[in-house]
């Protein structure tokens, strides 16, 4: 059995209890995200843990992983283009305590004991995290005029960034 995901989550209080949440959520759940796609079809991978670091900062440590459809923007065919993303979020519930983050966070606002719904945060990770010009890496064939010529495929290389979070490396052998 595949564990089951909480619809709505409080992460202050998940962070104050060092809990840690893993199942799957569905790519239709996610209309925001869908509209990117070409189809709706498949799974995230959600793997969050829930912590204070060493100066009682509360955060989410995240990885996502799935396969979405994309438009190749070259052939104009599908592609699969397969999610990888790291996230590490430190909730604050003071705009003001935002620039005092650790730099390696990204700010996550919120209203002290707020409630709220895990699609949508797991959502906003996965678009931040969608080729801006989807392309086959391969070789294929310039569907029509527009093909400009020039073939740096400089938007394609996604950075491969090494996790430095321990504790998502201890989730993923589960
Ligand atoms: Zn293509």
């Amino acid at each position: 059995m595949r564990p089951k995901l909480p619809k709505e989550i409080e992460p202050l209080r998940l962070a104050q209890n060092g809990l840690k949440l893993s199942g799957e959520l569905f790519v239709k759940d996610m209309p925001r995200l869908c509209e990117s796609l070409t189809d709706n079809e498949g799974q995230i991978r959600v793997d969050l843990a829930f912590d204070m670091d060493e100066i009682g900062t509360p955060y989410m440590a995240g990885r996502l992983t799935a396969d979405v459809s994309m438009m190749c923007e070259r052939c104009l065919s599908p592609m699969t283009v397969n999610l990888s993303v790291d996230c590490l979020l430190a909730m604050v519930i003071s705009e003001r305590k935002v620039a005092a983050l650790a730099e390696q966070y990204d700010p996550w606002l919120l209203e002290s004991n707020a409630s709220v719904p895990l699609n949508a945060v797991i959502e906003d990770e996965l678009m931040l995290a969608l080729p801006l010009v989807p392309r086959h890496r391969e070789a294929c064939l310039p569907s029509d005029a527009w093909f400009s010529g020039d073939e740096r495929d400089v938007d394609e290389e996604e950075p491969q960034k090494v996790s430095p979070f321990a504790i998502l490396s201890q989730l993923k052998d589960k």
